[in-house]
């Protein structure tokens, strides 16, 4: 159920209808809009009287929520999610954020070279897998913590942010200082206890969506990390597996006003795992872009032909440095700035 209080609702108001709520069994999430505070009820609603909360002081209206993910609906917050990052850093907002970097983290000179050319051509997160989802068990599965302590120190030098894949439950803690997003990869978006263990967490998330799962299954997923009382979702869009052999996957770039639509959490485009080829790398970012998406995240590499994982798909600097001009314009052309 969702209780909207009326703009004017004070804080002895907003209070007497969370003690209601808990009083009638439900569990309660609550944000607080520019405007509005909303006030989510979550579990056994049903047999909830709804009528005995509309006539509580400072409510605005009550109504039940008939989609099935609750919190990452539209109505929890109408205006929108704002992830605010530790340097001012907001995905979500009016401006266009972009992450780059290498598939995998390989060696220094790479990420921190990689660091510099993400940064010049303006940039504000690293990415950089150090715990790799491989579908084979023999090809290159990551540098692990030394690869992560390496990306930090390569993104500090250059007041970047950072984002990584976390894999299991185990790694979390130790990736804590080392990253300023957990990226949940496409093979996990549905591992639940890992979704769970993130919602404890005070740290944003990124969670991609499954090379399988509808956005409905997206959004249910992102539920798992909000119902834990972690907000800071972003949700990812990186192709999704059809009977089209021509790309690795299919970008689904409706998946964003779709997105957009149902929910209030902000999502990126990621062209690189959404096209598999560094040639269509540039256009499916630029429609990602004018699609509405929030943020762009593309795969970089000094030498793009040797990285040792996703080299097909990652693109060369002097790439990269082009395709962020060119988003550049299209941002405007949709009234964001880059
Ligand atoms: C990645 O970002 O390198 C990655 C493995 O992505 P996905 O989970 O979307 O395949
Ligand atoms: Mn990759």
């Amino acid at each position: 159920m969702i209780v909207a209080m009326q703009e004017v609702a004070t804080e002895e108001q907003i209070d007497a209808v969370i003690d209601a709520m808990v009083e009638a069994g439900v569990g309660v999430h609550r944000t607080t809009g520019a405007s509005q505070t909303i006030l989510a009820g979550v579990g056994p609603t049903a047999a909830v009287d709804l009528s005995k909360f509309e006539n509580l002081p400072g409510v605005l209206h009550v109504h039940r929520i008939s989609s099935p993910y609750k919190l990452a609906g539209r109505g929890f917050r109408p205006e929108g999610t704002v992830v605010e990052f530790r340097n001012g850093v907001k995905v979500g907002g009016q401006q266009v954020v972009v992450m780059a970097g290498p598939c995998s983290v390989e060696n220094k000179a790479q990420i921190f070279e990689t660091a510099a050319r993400v940064k010049a051509a303006g940039g504000s997160f690293l990415r950089g897998g150090a715990f790799k989802p491989r579908s084979s068990p023999y090809a290159f599965q990551g540098m692990g913590i030394p690869g992560l302590e390496l990306m930090r120190e390569a993104a500090d030098e250059h007041g970047l942010l950072t984002v990584s894949e976390v894999m299991e439950i185990a790694q979390i803690e130790t990736m804590l200082p080392l990253v300023d997003l957990f990226q949940v990869g496409a093979r996990n978006m549905q591992n639940f206890n890992l979704l769970r263990e993130l919602g404890q967490v005070r740290k944003p998330v990124m969670l991609k969506r499954g090379m399988a799962a509808t956005i409905e299954e997206l959004l249910l997923s992102s539920e798992y990390v909000l119902s834990g009382g972690n907000y800071d979702v972003i949700l990812c869009e990186r192709g999704i597996r059809t009977y089209e052999t021509a790309t690795r996957n299919t970008m689904d770039i409706s998946a964003i006003p779709v997105v957009k639509k149902l929910s209030h959490l902000p999502i990126v485009g990621d062209p690189s795992h959404g096209t598999g080829h560094r040639d269509m790398v540039a256009p499916m970012a630029r429609a990602t872009v004018a699609a509405g998406a929030d943020a762009v995240i593309v795969e970089v590499h000094p030498n793009a032909d040797k990285a040792a994982s996703d080299a097909a798909q990652t693109l060369y600097p002097d790439q990269f440095d082009r395709l962020m001009e060119s988003l550049r314009v299209i941002a405007a052309a949709v009234g964001r700035t880059l």
